[in-house]
């Protein structure tokens, strides 16, 4: 009866929240999303680090039916990676796990990634300048071309 109101993605079965040292991650995630007009609460997502399937991969998200979604980094690269690569890093993946976005491989009128959703880790300085160009992108889907300030 409940599962009629619930969304579809926790429908019958029970969230879980297990974030570890990454909670603060995932409250900026959550900060952007209000500051960006979608305010959304993360409530279903395990984030641990974990073995990946290729060596060049620093990060990833497996989403299976009828079970909370869990990002798996990368410990060793993560240890030598900026706090802004860490956080685009983060933001990418939960971009697919609780937004439940596809890559975006476009690039935008400055020559720049157009989406932190691109197959690639952009690098942290470039993130960093065009941050609100990136988390606006992000949880709208679009940015306005003025927010991008290049290199
Ligand atoms: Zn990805």
């Amino acid at each position: 009866m409940a599962c009629a109101l619930a969304l579809a993605q926790g429908c019958g079965r029970e969230q879980t929240l297990d974030v570890g040292e990454f909670a603060p991650y995932v409250e900026r995630f959550e900060e952007a999303s209000r500051v960006n007009g979608t305010p959304l609460e993360v409530t279903d997502l395990v984030i641990r680090f974990g073995e990946m399937q290729t060596r060049t991969e620093r990060g990833a998200c497996e989403i299976a039916d009828n079970a909370t979604p869990v990002i798996m980094l990368r410990e060793d690269t993560w240890a030598l990676m900026d706090e802004a690569e860490r956080e685009e890093l983060l933001f990418h993946e939960m971009g697919h796990c609780v937004l439940r976005r596809t890559h975006k491989s476009e690039l935008n009128g400055k020559g720049l990634p157009g989406s932190i959703m691109n197959p690639y880790l952009i690098r942290g300085h470039i993130y960093q300048k065009n941050q609100s160009y990136y988390l606006r992108e992000l949880f709208a889907g679009s940015a306005p071309e003025e927010l991008i300030y290049g290199f």
